[in-house]
């Protein structure tokens, strides 16, 4: 009896939670109205603009960037066990923190990791994490897509090394609709770190951990040789090389090629940014003088975002 009671309130509660949830509200993707919408309409009618159908309301190809590294993909947006995500908008906080539905197409960019979401028309609106720990969002949709890194080694024909990923909306930089939506969304994600606007998750630039000095060729032993050669190396988390190439050379193609050799074999650690690993770039400067080699390392200013 007593359980039956209970019985009949949750199905109550869960009327009233149904009902509360029954209108949305959402912008136009063409103007600033409002509209109102039933959850599972076919359709976002506005007054003045007429009615959009899910394809209206969404991107085909999204643009993202993962770690500082751009791609596409298809746009395919299934939650598992999230709805702030849906395929045809996202869900954020206007002024007085009330929830609103975006079309994805009214968006010109949108920085998950910063929680800003740039409609084309200048607005912006914040969102909550897009991913947290139990409800309402635990699982954000996925994305696949290919990141390709050239890899450029001084002395050897450049190749393209290519990684299929799977990875959530919470761990992408920047996702956009449009090559320009995701330069603009770029350019603005680094403004806000520069600003200091996100000071739990300061960048850390890299640092070389295992500095590698080089060794005087035998053929130019004794000659009282005063000489600099800088070489860049860029490297990612996982260790690998992505390029290795020779800024300024001594003019002695065999100290060149004994700098080279040094700064392969240098232990770099790992770039953040936002609380992530991401490729970065480490200038060596290395002096030879006399017949004794010093190595000097500079992180040069924007050591992660560059190609
Ligand atoms: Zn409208």
């Amino acid at each position: 009896m007593r359980l039956g009671v209970w019985g009949l309130v949750g199905l109550w509660m869960l009327g009233g939670i149904a009902q509360v949830a029954s209108a949305e509200t959402w912008l136009c993707p063409n103007c600033e109205n409002r509209v109102e919408r039933a959850p599972d309409a076919p359709t976002l009618d506005c007054g003045e603009c007429g009615s959009f159908t899910a394809e209206d309301l969404s991107w085909i190809v999204g643009y993202l960037n993962y770690k500082t590294r751009s791609a596409e993909t298809s746009f395919l947006v299934s939650p598992e066990e999230c709805d702030r995500f849906r395929q045809d908008g996202l869900q954020a906080f206007g002024e007085s923190r009330e929830l609103i539905w975006i079309p994805w197409t009214a968006v010109d960019y949108f920085i998950p990791r910063q929680r800003i979401v740039r409609l084309i028309d200048g607005r912006e609106f914040t969102t909550d994490y897009a991913r947290t720990r139990g409800a309402p969002c635990p699982a954000p949709p996925k994305f696949l897509f290919q990141i390709a890194d050239t890899i450029r080694i001084e002395g050897q024909k450049d190749r393209v090394v290519t990684q299929d990923l799977e990875d959530d909306i919470s761990t992408l930089f920047v996702i956009s609709g449009s090559e320009k939506g995701l330069h603009a969304g770029i350019t603005r994600f680094i403004e806000e770190v520069e600003a200091g606007n996100h000071p739990r998750l300061p960048r850390t630039d890299n640092k070389v951990t295992r500095p590698t000095v080089a060794q005087m060729p035998t053929s130019l032993r004794g000659k009282n040789l005063d000489k600099t050669v800088t070489v860049k190396v860029r490297g990612e988390r996982s260790g690998q090389l992505l390029e290795l190439a020779l800024v300024k050379s001594s003019g002695l193609d065999d100290l060149d090629q004994a700098a080279i050799r040094a700064a392969r074999s240098t232990g770099l650690s790992t770039a953040g940014e936002m609380g992530v690993g991401v490729p970065s770039t480490v200038l060596l400067h290395y002096h030879f003088k006399g017949d004794a080699c010093t190595v000097e390392a500079e992180i040069p200013k924007n050591s992660i975002w560059q190609n």
